[in-house]
């Protein structure tokens, strides 16, 4: 279970808290002056970003495009 950290904004304590993901963005309980007005601060490890957009392109193997003989424009008329 990740630790997260947040930020009171009553007594802008910060704390953390063993929370699942599920109850991330729930508002924790300041355990300095209890109050719930608690914002969770997303470190940049906690991100997650997805999957990776690079993906390899599938390679033409045969002929380039145009040139690859079914439009003429390789072989001089
Ligand atoms: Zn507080």
């Amino acid at each position: 279970m990740p630790i997260y950290e947040y930020r009171c904004d009553a007594c802008e304590r910060k704390f953390e808290v063993l929370t699942s993901f599920a109850q991330r963005d729930r508002a924790q309980v300041c355990p300095e002056c209890e109050s719930s007005r608690t914002r969770v601060l997303v470190s940049s490890f906690a991100s997650v970003g997805g999957e990776s957009e690079l993906s390899p392109l599938p390679m033409a193997s045969s002929g380039g495009g145009c040139c690859g003989g079914a439009c003429g424009c390789g072989s001089p008329n």
